[in-house]
């Protein structure tokens, strides 16, 4: 059964071959009929992404009304070099590095979020327009100068800065690399966060790997990348803050809320008002993997075109939930989706690779860079999707593999009972893409197991 699915033809999406282990079916896949029946009513629920088990109780479509409010409205602070952070002293030029050098830490400070720590000693300073000696093509205008945490970025220039909350608590006043990339030409503004969940590593080294490899001289417009935004909780290996709290419900945040509020509050003012496009990069939570894939609400237009950019990556409808840095992000102007890739706690080059190909492909499609080959125009696979639980607790055995085609009804994998032996099935409620699942594991009633993708059409189309 196993080799059936496996022999399938998946070319839809990416990578597809690279995750199709072949894994030994179950012990325990040996179901008898009567309880087959018995289990045979899955929950079926719509989930958030990378949710939480709060999260899944909580999580609940939003209504048409709402959803035909949520044009993109441009936000001033947005545009033209030069505006700065409301509190921003006098402002440095910041140096122009290697990123791929080996840097040391940021200071650790307790400064206002305006301020940091570039030192400019030593470094060299190109003019303001050196960068547009190199004779740009006819739709190519010079870059400007990108006014960042009190630095000038200038144009044809890479830089590293550092963001801190700014909150007077041990730990978490140390400042957290933000990586700068200035094209010598103008464009747009494209921001990667990572590690807002602290155990999830992937999105870390996609946008280390991404950033890196860019050359200032040969791009178009600006690209900031925040490996690790929530630093005390990457250093913990945990998903939270110290407050226990999750960071991805309390953007944009509030200066005078929880300590959630605050930092939201503070990188959402200091960097995400100044992006015009934002990749926010997770992983799956609670031991579940995901394919690589895009969260985007499709019923906004505009978030919709920009989801054609990213290649061959799977796209699933989600309007995202309150306090999301995607959902805030979208209603402040900005074109945001959500980047889910693979495990939490986990370093899995697949997933890097197929992030890191797919941000080029969209720096690519913006204009931003040019690739040496192109292969054609792919575009993305676009999914409705399911989460289905398990109706009962025990241990969980998956029959399937992630990226697996299943058929409505059909077995997915059983939750055994190791006190009495029961077993119970877990069936697919619909005919579609195994898009994300639970890694085996222990579970309770009610778990979200199995994320069932159906491909559709981009409403409006
Ligand atoms: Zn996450």
């Amino acid at each position: 059964m196993l080799f059936e699915r496996l022999q399938k033809p998946s070319h839809l999406i990416l990578l597809t071959g690279l995750l199709a282990i072949s894994l030994p079916a179950p012990l325990f896949a040996n179901p008898d009929p009567a309880k087959s029946r018995k289990a045979s009513e899955v929950l079926v629920a719509e989930l958030a992404e990378d949710e939480s088990v709060e999260d899944v109780e909580q999580s609940v479509p939003r209504t048409t009304a709402e959803r035909e409010n949520k044009a993109l409205k441009p936000h001033p602070s947005r545009t033209g070099a030069g505006i700065d952070t409301p509190s921003a002293p006098a402002r440095k030029v910041a140096p122009n590095i290697d990123l791929k050098e080996v840097a040391p830490a940021p200071e650790a400070q307790a400064t206002a979020p305006a301020e940091n720590t570039a030192d400019t000693t030593g470094s060299e300073l190109p003019d303001a327009g050196a960068g547009t000696e190199s004779e740009p093509g006819p739709e190519l205008r010079p870059g400007e100068a990108f006014t960042l945490l009190g630095n000038d970025v200038m144009p044809g220039t890479s830089t590293r800065l550092a963001w801190a909350p700014g909150i007077q608590i041990a730990g978490l006043s140390q400042p957290t690399p933000v990586l700068v990339v200035n094209g010598v030409n103008a464009g747009p503004t494209l921001c990667l966060t990572g590690a807002v969940h602290g155990d999830e590593l992937n999105g870390i080294e996609i946008i280390r790997q991404t950033v890196y490899d860019l050359n200032p001289e040969k791009l178009s417009g600006r690209v900031v990348g925040i490996p690790i935004v929530n630093l005390p909780g990457f250093q913990q290996g945990s998903r939270y803050l110290p407050d226990r709290r999750d960071l991805n419900r309390h953007f944009p945040g509030s200066p005078e809320g929880s300590l959630a509020d605050r930092i939201a509050y503070s990188l959402f003012e200091n960097v995400i008002r100044r992006c015009d496009m934002l990749v926010d990069i997770h992983t799956g939570s609670l031991k579940r993997t995901n394919l690589p894939q895009l969260r985007a609400d499709m019923n906004n237009p505009e978030v919709a075109e920009f989801t054609r950019g990213f290649d061959r990556m799977a796209v699933v409808h989600s309007t995202g939930s309150p306090g999301m840095l995607r959902t805030a992000a979208v209603a402040a102007g900005i074109r945001t989706v959500t980047m889910e890739a693979g495990e939490s706690h986990r370093i899995q080059q697949h997933q890097i690779s197929a992030g890191v190909n797919s941000l080029t492909s969209l720096m690519e499609r913006q204009g931003m860079i040019s690739r040496m080959f192109v292969w054609g125009d792919p575009e993305p696979v676009y999914y409705d999707s399911d989460w289905i639980r398990a109706d009962h607790g025990g241990i969980l055995f998956s029959e399937i593999e992630l990226g697996a085609r299943v058929s409505q009804g059909e077995i997915l994998g059983y939750v055994s009972d190791p006190i009495t032996n029961a077993q119970h099935p877990i069936r697919s409620s619909s005919d579609g893409r195994v898009i994300g699942m639970a890694v085996d594991q222990v579970v309770m009633a009610g778990f979200a197991a199995y994320h069932i993708g159906t491909e559709a059409e981009v409403p409006g189309e």
